[in-house]
């Protein structure tokens, strides 16, 4: 008989999706010592030796944590007017209790790594800095984004004055962080289908930006729509464009040629639509579902091109909710014409890799052994993610997490 050794456990499942974007694998067992993964082979009952314990979730598919690459963690996704109004006037002090209900809602979703987008009052890295967090999830954030004065990005951060540079204010931040967010365009127009609003800096302040960023190991996502201001962040060297509507084919391929990451968030324009509908503003909505038909055309071109995409949601704007609205854009990269396990990597590992995770996002020999439990097969995949039967943290069920996400 085999030697039974007390820390080792074995986890049955009966599907297995690793987040490399490699096919499902039927039938699988986790062999995990000390919370990590030891090895990953087909399930055969004779491994497993007379006194090993076995946990049997031969009903389940399991997948990696998901990675939430876009959104913004002091900001509700509710549609109320009066609540958007207050959160984007209050201090920390007041947001505070709402990043803590966010987490929670990400966590309950399976969400495991943000990265934030930006806040005025750097209330998530404040949060951060007194290891507020109750739940163990992995965030990101840049603080507050910087906007040239008069120009979009308000909302998310400080603007720099005409003259000043924004690489000497990175000089002057004293915060510890590992992104920095630049805007460098404006918003979709609700009132000119494709609109292209003009850079806010230049071709050399973002390329000096990025440079010395990357000299103190500080990344950097730029907020850009827009052919200009899109082709001008790639060729400066930033490590990810966010949303990038209307940027062109062009900006596709110079994305794979420079190493970019696309974080799209066609989600925020779907729900906008219905948020405007809602609201009766119906030529906004229309051109609000065309921004949003004309972003998953994008994602489609980008799936052909081979770009480098990491799923974000921009959860906090109006109608996209942390936690369920990664689902949500999940089931819109499947009518871009990804596959399910493309669309967990996007997900997972192409996530992990922006945000610089050591695990990598993917279920493998030595890494930790933290996965989500959908019940049923891959077939039933995305939806079933959005109530999860539990998720495994070090090989164990986390006693943080009740099955149903609404109590
Ligand atoms: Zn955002």
């Amino acid at each position: 008989m085999k030697q039974v050794d007390d820390s080792t456990s074995y986890i049955r499942a009966g599907w297995l999706i690793d987040g490399s974007g490699k096919a499902a694998q039927k039938d699988v067992l986790l062999v995990v010592n000390t919370g990590q993964i030891v090895f990953i082979k087909p399930y055969a009952p004779e491994i497993i030796p007379a006194n090993g314990q076995l946990t049997d979730l031969s009903f389940a598919t399991i997948l990696p944590p998901l990675i939430d690459s876009h959104l913004h963690l002091s900001m509700s996704g509710a549609v109320d007017a009066a609540l958007r109004e207050n959160q984007l006037v209050a201090g920390c002090e007041e947001l505070l209790p709402y990043i803590h209900r966010h987490l929670k809602q990400l966590f309950d979703h399976g969400v495991l790594a943000v990265r934030d987008g930006g806040d005025r009052h750097d209330c998530v890295l404040e949060f951060m800095a007194k290891g507020m967090s109750n739940y163990p999830i992995a965030i990101h954030s840049p603080g507050r984004a910087y906007h040239r004065a008069g120009r979009y990005g308000g909302l998310i951060g400080r603007a720099v004055a005409e003259g000043d540079s924004p690489a000497e204010l990175l000089m002057r931040r004293n915060h510890q962080q590992d992104y920095l967010k630049v805007v460098n365009s404006g918003l979709n127009s609700l009132k000119e289908y494709g609109h292209e609003t003009p850079p806010q800096f230049s071709k050399d302040e973002l390329k000096n930006l990025c440079e010395l960023a990357h000299s103190k190991q500080i990344k950097v996502m730029v907020h850009a729509n827009g052919r200009v201001p899109v082709q001008q962040a790639i060729e400066a060297g930033c490590d990810s464009i966010e949303h990038g509507f209307f940027m062109g084919r062009k900006n596709l391929e110079r994305m794979v040629e420079y190493g970019c990451t696309w974080v799209p968030t066609v989600v925020t324009m779907k729900a906008y639509a219905e948020v405007l509908e809602f609201e009766g503003n119906i030529s906004g909505a229309a051109i609000a579902a065309r921004n949003y038909e004309s972003q998953l055309e994008q994602l489609r071109q980008a799936k052909k091109i081979g770009v480098k995409v990491a799923l974000g949601t921009d959860s906090g704007s109006p109608g996209v909710l942390h936690g369920e609205s990664v689902f949500e854009e999940m089931k819109l990269y499947g009518k871009a014409g990804y596959s399910l396990v493309e669309t967990v990597q996007c997900a997972t590992a192409n996530g992990a890799e922006l945000l610089g995770l050591a695990d990598k996002g993917i279920l493998q020999t030595q890494a930790a052994a933290n996965f989500l439990v959908a019940r049923g097969t891959p077939a039933q995949l995305p939806r079933k993610l959005s109530y999860l039967e539990n998720i495994f943290i070090a090989g164990k069920p986390s006693a943080l997490y009740r099955k149903n996400p609404v109590k």
